[in-house]
């Protein structure tokens, strides 16, 4: 079996959705894994901060006007009037649904539940699309088999036990429709694998079921070398091996959620990365069979960095110093991304605020603590092991004249990564890429 993930703007218009048909037609065997319609998350994110904040009249236009939208894309997309009438009919209700949120108070679980609204109708609206081309496809409800943990991560055998069943429960079809991103959490509550989670929901199905390729379509033919949203003239990279792809991902290449690889390397499943606005180009293959092995292969940056440095002389020649600073960010559930020492101080980074100034203050009774934010990972990657010399001196090259706040080398042999001032990031991005291509 295979896994398809069609993002955002694969499925944008009704055009789009339409070009998917004979793209996943062929396929007797498949799981389609959809994202909302380009935008609505957006969207949905601004209408739950307007309903936060009790803008109700606000709130009725964005939900008047994104009703109208999806009723205009269902009169482009159908033929058959029985089918109309069914998708106008399932429009209304998601919109009467998302319309009773503005009559009482706003949470967070029913942000959640908004959120998931964006998804629940674009598979809606692509299963009866296929129902009406002749496609053998039914939907299965992603609310019945994914699943996060108290930890807020996946909970693997919970989503292998039930996926096997949906599938089990639904025998005799080619094409299993459903939806990326959304999921309940461990109480049973509507919730998420946050933004960009479909290509998440892809590759953790693709892992439940063992499938023999995980496909991720989107915009662009394939990870490019670097960012194309900074950097001109960008190619995209024939293969990467699961450690690469990671990194690249966590380290912010928006093409893949940031977490989304490692389910497909813990089962040995290729990623493919391929573009649904040109479908015929070979796109990136992400596997451990790789045919080449060149050495400096791409570069992404991440921003909302924030680095913490403590100073104390308490760390002079003492052990234990970094196990109870660690412990803070562990009681804090804090992840550290990059870290370097000296003697008597540590810098370390974070990408998640919510608990900083508890952990400043604990981190207070240490020794004098300095935080810096604003800041980007920028990281490159590939096979940089130390037996290749001669690329770290290319990379200082050319940032030369851009001042670098952190060095991280050595944690990994795929990767290099380098901590600036985020207003710096697109010329670190742009350095580098002529520097390294
Ligand atoms: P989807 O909606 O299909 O999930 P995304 O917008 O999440 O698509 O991801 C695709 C976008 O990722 C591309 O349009 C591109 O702008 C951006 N991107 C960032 N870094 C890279 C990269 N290294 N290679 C390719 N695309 C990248
Ligand atoms: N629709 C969600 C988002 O926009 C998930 C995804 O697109 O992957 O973040
Ligand atoms: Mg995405």
């Amino acid at each position: 079996m295979k896994v398809f993930k069609f993002g955002g703007t694969s499925i944008g218009t009704a055009e789009r959705m339409k070009n998917l048909i004979p793209l996943i037609g062929k396929n007797d065997n498949a799981i389609v894994v959809l994202s909302a319609m380009s935008g609505t998350t957006d969207r949905l994110v601004k209408l739950s901060s307007l309903l936060y904040n009790e803008e109700k009249n606000e709130a009725s236009s964005l939900l008047n006007q994104m009703q109208d939208q999806y009723l205009e894309v269902i009169a482009d997309l159908y033929l058959e009037e029985s089918i109309i009438s069914q998708a106008n009919d399932l429009i209304n209700s998601h919109f009467e649904y998302l319309r009773s949120f503005t009559l009482d108070m706003f949470t967070l679980l029913e942000e959640k539940a908004v959120l998931a609204q964006g998804e629940l109708i674009s598979t809606a609206l692509f299963q009866l699309l296929c129902k009406e081309k002749g496609l053998n496809s039914c939907l299965l409800p992603a609310l019945n088999f994914m699943r996060i943990d108290e930890n807020e991560e996946p909970d693997t055998s919970y989503i292998q036990r039930n996926i096997s069943k949906e599938l089990h429960a639904h025998k005799g079809y080619n094409i299993y429709i459903t939806q990326g991103f959304i999921c309940r959490n461990a109480f049973g509550e509507i919730y998420n694998l946050k933004r960009g989670g479909s290509d998440y929901t892809a590759t953790l199905i693709g892992a439940a079921i063992n499938a023999e390729e995980i496909q991720i379509w989107t915009d662009i033919d394939g990870i490019h070398n670097n960012d194309p949203r900074f950097v001109k003239n960008t190619f995209p990279i024939d293969e990467l091996n699961f450690d690469e792809a990671a990194e690249l991902a966590y380290f912010g290449a928006k093409i893949l959620h940031p977490t989304c690889i490692l389910p497909a390397k813990n089962m040995k499943i290729p990623v493919r990365l391929l573009n649904t606005l040109n479908p015929e180009a070979q796109g990136t293959i992400v596997s451990d069979q790789l045919k080449t092995n060149t050495t400096i292969k791409a570069i992404a940056g991440k921003d909302g960095i924030i680095a913490i440095n403590i100073r104390s002389d308490r760390m002079l020649l003492a052990y234990g110093f970094l196990r109870v600073i660690f412990e803070v960010f562990e009681r804090y559930r804090t992840p550290i991304d990059m870290i370097t020492t000296s003697e008597v101080a540590v810098s370390l980074t974070i990408d998640n605020q919510q608990y900083l100034s508890e952990i400043i203050s604990e981190l207070q009774e240490f020794g004098s603590v300095a935080v810096e934010d604003n800041l980007s990972i920028v990281c490159i990657v590939g096979n940089i092991s130390p037996e290749n010399q001669g690329y770290a001196f290319r990379i200082f090259e050319s940032i030369k004249d851009i001042p670098i706040r952190m060095i991280s080398y050595g944690g990994s042999k795929n990767n290099i990564s380098i901590l600036v001032k985020t207003e710096l990031k697109s010329e670190t991005l742009n350095s580098l890429n002529k520097g390294l291509f």
